[in-house]
């Protein structure tokens, strides 16, 4: 059985006072054990503040991007053993924010997976297709091609410890969030290219998961919880859909 995850992003969101006020509200709403993992990655500068409040708590801290290198001259970069150093657990890599915004190309989402693993970090691959990918009924082609791109360069033994996201472009940001059935069905494609770690390995869906259609995609047999932008902002949603796992 896959322990349920729920991964909350904020993306560039917050300051230190807001920041107090909804993880206050976020623990005390959430007991100190539970059967779900539940993970907050706030922006870089947080990262202190964040990981002070949570200490003694049951809620992990997570990075949004490492740097595929371990150090040097790379102006405005975050290495992944700095972020191991700062006690991130998990670090999302290759969002599709940063793939379509900030150029970054299937070989260097799999050099930071590596990068990330190497300093210990457990990386959430972030994998999707476009609207135009879909409607021409291309999805499922896209799904192999990204997930494939990382696995001939990191291997699949890697994903012993590793976590795999859905994340569809068209209903990140948008209220459009995939059916059930859509769902599902890249669920299980994903799956059944990793092997010998086909069912270990935890798979998340995002784009748009609120309170309301949370339940619905946690039941579903392949998907194991959720990556979270807009709802882990609102410490009632979040909660929501953090219980909504168990
Ligand atoms: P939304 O939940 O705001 O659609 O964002 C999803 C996402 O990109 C999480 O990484």
């Amino acid at each position: 059985k896959r322990r349920q995850l729920v991964v909350g992003n904020w993306k560039m969101n917050g300051n230190r006072q807001e920041n107090a006020a909804l993880l206050a509200q976020i623990l005390s709403g959430w007991p100190g054990q539970s059967p779900v993992q539940v993970v907050i990655c706030p922006p870089f500068p947080y990262l202190y503040q964040v990981r002070d409040t949570l200490q003694g708590s049951a809620i992990e801290l997570g990075a949004q991007n490492v740097n595929e290198e371990e150090k040097g001259a790379l102006t405005g970069e975050v290495s992944a053993h700095m972020l191991a150093d700062m006690d991130c657990k998990f670090a999302i890599i290759g969002h599709n924010e940063r793939r379509r915004l900030q150029g970054e190309t299937d070989d260097r989402v799999a050099r930071k997976f590596i990068a990330a693993q190497h300093a210990g970090l457990i990386p959430i691959l972030c994998i999707g297709e476009s609207v135009a990918q879909r409607d021409q009924g291309l999805h499922l082609q896209v799904i192999s091609r990204q997930l494939n791109a990382v696995i001939e360069v990191v291997g699949l033994d890697a994903f012993a410890n590793a976590v795999v996201a859905y994340e569809p472009v068209w209903a990140v940001g948008t209220g459009k969030t995939a059916t059930p059935v859509q769902a599902q069905e890249v669920h299980r494609h994903i799956r059944q290219q990793l092997g010998q770690y086909a069912e270990s390995v935890r798979v998340l869906y995002g784009g748009s998961v609120k309170a309301h259609n949370a339940k619905e995609l946690f039941a579903l047999p392949d998907i194991d919880g959720a990556l979270l932008g807009g709802a882990s902002l609102d410490a009632q949603e979040f909660l929501t859909i953090c219980s909504a796992a168990i």
